[in-house]
């Protein structure tokens, strides 16, 4: 951050702060969100996190979950009052104003200064904060981060902690992807030292499956897997009605998309979500293949180099089709792909 003094400065009298973060928050963007109202809070300042969606289950146990403000017709009166308030608007976890839906034009209208934190390729904000670097693991990596330079490591708790490693470990996919450098583990390490219990929050965040979401998983991994060795790609698609029959609650389809990833030669992933009104898709890549520019250049998403989303606005049915007659245009790069 070049004028990270003015900002240390700006944080030094308590002020009025508004947090928010992406559409249908991942343990990355709460545990950040989270984790930074954390320690802001214990600074003095008034702070409120605010989220354009709904979230999923599995992440209610951070700390300040209960005062997590979703956008909705009965909350947008009091969030623009907020905004209103606000000194600074920080935006974690995502780099255009097009992954934070109708929340965008609430921000854009109060036109308050941003801080920016994020790790998203080509961010379009325009922060008067930056604190953005493609190359780390983490938004939640950068907030710790943050915070160390701003002296306040005394006031990471064992909560703030457990909001932040939440969202190093899932970003990582439990400390198993290639952004996962040494410092990233000596975060980790500095966390468990502050009281995080490393094991407790494995265990909420990846053991709480209800019996239908395993019983889901099941039907996806015999019936709706679609291996396509030509490609070197493996796909799975899910249907709206499918979605109701299992009693899909948000939340349930992340981390399918891996187990396409885990069959032996298989370099690129996908899901394919029909949520009736887009369909929302995941890649999922290893090695050099860029799961971010495949979903940039046709399904009008980004994200990071091996792990990517988008959507689309045509039927499930057009998208399928075009996913499956865009694939050949890349052969030769999936067929060269090393990890
Ligand atoms: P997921 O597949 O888990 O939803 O997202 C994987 C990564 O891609 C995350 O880093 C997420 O921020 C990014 N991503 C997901 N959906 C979109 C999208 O619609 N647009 C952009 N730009 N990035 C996305
Ligand atoms: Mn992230």
């Amino acid at each position: 951050m070049n004028n990270f003094t003015e900002f240390k400065a700006f944080l030094s009298t308590p002020r009025h702060i508004f947090i928010t973060t992406h559409f249908k928050p991942d343990a990355d963007a709460l545990g950040s969100s989270l984790g930074w109202a954390g320690y802001l809070k214990a600074c003095g300042h008034h702070v409120s996190v605010v989220v354009p969606s709904d979230y999923p289950r599995f992440l209610n146990w951070m700390s300040g979950n209960e005062n997590v403000i979703i956008l909705s017709d009965k909350t947008k009166n009091h969030i623009e009052n907020l905004l209103n308030q606000a000194e600074l608007v920080c935006c974690l976890d995502f780099s255009g104003m097009g992954r934070i839906n109708n929340l965008a034009d609430l921000i854009i209208k109060a036109d308050k200064p941003i801080l920016l934190v994020d790790h998203h390729i080509e961010p379009t904000i325009k922060p008067l904060y930056d604190f953005w670097d493609v190359h780390a693991a983490a938004t939640a990596e950068l907030i710790f981060k943050l915070i160390l330079l701003l002296d306040g490591k005394n006031k990471i708790t064992k909560d703030i902690g457990e909001a932040i490693y939440a969202g190093i470990m899932t970003d990582t996919a439990s400390f198993k992807h290639p952004c996962t450098t040494k410092y990233v583990h000596e975060v980790a390490g500095q966390l468990i030292d502050l009281g995080v219990n490393t094991s407790k929050v494995n265990h909420l965040v990846y053991d709480d499956s209800t019996e239908e979401r395993l019983r889901f998983l099941g039907y996806m991994l015999s019936k709706k897997l679609v291996v396509l060795p030509e490609f070197r790609t493996a796909y799975f698609t899910v249907t709206d009605a499918e979605l109701k029959q299992f009693h899909s609650q948000t939340g349930d389809t992340e981390g399918i998309v891996n187990y396409a990833l885990s069959i032996e030669g298989i370099v690129f992933a996908a899901i394919i979500i029909d949520r009736g009104d887009t369909v929302k898709m995941s890649f999922r890549s290893v090695g050099d293949f860029p799961a971010n520019l495949f979903s940039k250049n046709h399904f009008n998403g980004g994200g990071h180099k091996n792990a990517a989303g988008g959507h689309s606005f045509e039927s499930f049915d057009k998208t399928l089709k075009k996913f499956l007659e865009i694939l050949p245009t890349y052969q030769k790069e999936l067929q060269e792909t090393v990890f």
